[in-house]
C-alpha cells in the first residue's frame, strides 16, 4: 500500500522527532514536497495523492540524511532568502533568516531608480548581493569572495534570477586588488564565530558548512579588523555600509568602524531582538558654498 502525501508528511514528522531534529514539523513539509514533486498547496488540496515507490524511496532517503542532521537546504539544494529562491551548497553558507536585516536595512536608502553600485564582500551564495540587486533594477553589484567554489554558486543564482548582466563576481581576498574602484553601497556577512565556539556549533552548522564562511579568529573580530579600514576606504564620499555580526559584537565592531572614520555608526537588531548589523557612512565630501 502507497503512501498518500498526508501520511507521508506524517511519518516524515515522526521520523524527524524521533531523531531529535528541531522543528521537524516544516522539515518534514519541504522534504515531503520536494520527493513528491508537490507544491505546499498540494498538501492541503490533494492530501490522498499516492506517492509513486520512486517518490516514497527518495523521501527515505532525505530522512535518512535529515535524521544524520544534514541541513534541509543541502538536501533540497536551495533556500529561500528575502524574496529570492536560491541554489545552495556545501560550499556556501546556507543563507539565514537573520541575514534579512542587512538587505532590509539598506534597501530603505537607495532609491528604485537611481543607478548607484553595491559592493558584497565575501557573496558566498549571493544572498544578499542578488536580493538587492533583484529590487533596485538600475543598480549594479560587485561580489568578491576567497572560495572559487562559492563564486559558482553565485554565478548560477545570477543566472537564474536574471542579474548576471548586473552582477560581476571576482575571486579575491576582500578589497584586495579593487584599489581604483569605488562603491556607494558595501555589504558584507564576514565570518564572525570566535574559533572556541565552533565546536559548540549545531552538527548542522559545524558538519556541514564551511568553516571559511563562519570562523573569525579567537574574537570572532578578527574580519571586521580587516575590513572596516577597508570598506572605508572602497566607498565614495557620502557611501554607506552595512555588516552582519554575531549578537554579542555590537561595541566592537562599531568602534572599529568609528576608528576607520565612519560616520552614523548604528547597530540594527534583527527580528530576534538581537543586535545583527553595524551600519554606518564615509564622510561626504566638503561642499562650497
Ligand atoms: N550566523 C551564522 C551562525 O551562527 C554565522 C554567520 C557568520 O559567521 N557570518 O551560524
Amino acid at each position: 500500500m502507497s503512501l498518500n502525501l498526508v501520511q507521508a508528511w506524517k511519518q516524515a514528522r515522526e521520523k524527524l522527532e524521533a531523531a531529535g531534529i528541531a522543528g521537524p514539523v516544516i522539515d518534514a513539509r519541504l522534504l515531503v514536497e520536494a520527493a513528491a514533486g508537490a507544491t505546499r498547496a498540494d498538501i492541503v488540496t490533494d492530501p490522498y495523492r499516492p506517492l509513486t515507490p520512486e517518490q516514497a524511496a527518495t523521501l527515505g532517503d532525505y530522512l535518512a540524511r535529515r535524521a544524520r542532521r544534514e541541513p534541509v537546504s543541502h538536501i533540497l539544494g536551495r533556500k529561500g532568502f528575502w524574496k529570492i529562491m536560491l541554489q545552495v551548497t556545501p560550499d556556501v553558507l546556507t543563507p539565514r533568516p537573520d541575514t534579512e536585516t542587512v538587505v532590509e536595512y539598506v534597501l530603505r536608502d537607495f532609491p528604485q531608480t537611481a543607478s548607484w553600485t553595491v559592493l558584497d564582500l565575501g557573496v558566498g551564495s549571493g544572498a544578499i548581493l542578488l536580493s538587492i540587486l533583484a529590487e533596485r533594477p538600475a543598480a549594479k553589484g560587485l561580489g568578491v569572495d576567497l572560495s572559487e567554489e562559492a563564486l559558482a554558486v553565485a554565478r548560477e543564482n545570477a543566472a537564474n534570477l536574471g542579474l548576471a548582466g548586473r552582477t560581476a563576481l571576482l575571486r579575491g581576498d576582500w578589497t584586495f586588488g579593487l584599489e581604483g574602484e569605488s562603491f556607494d553601497l558595501v555589504v558584507s556577512n564576514p565570518p564572525y564565530i570566535a574559533s572556541h565556539v565552533i565546536a559548540e556549533l549545531e552538527p548542522e552548522v559545524r558538519d556541514h558548512e564551511p568553516r571559511l564562511a563562519l570562523e573569525g579568529g579567537a574574537d570572532g573580530l578578527d574580519h571586521y579588523r580587516t575590513l572596516a579600514p577597508e570598506i572605508l576606504r572602497v566607498l565614495k564620499p557620502g557611501g554607506r555600509f552595512a555588516v552582519e555580526i554575531g549578537y554579542d559584537q555590537k561595541q566592537p565592531v562599531e568602534a572599529l568602524f568609528r576608528a576607520a572614520g565612519a560616520e552614523g555608526v548604528v547597530t540594527v537588531r534583527d527580528l530576534g531582538d538581537r543586535d545583527r548589523v553595524v551600519a554606518g557612512v564615509k564622510k561626504a565630501l566638503e561642499t562650497k558654498a
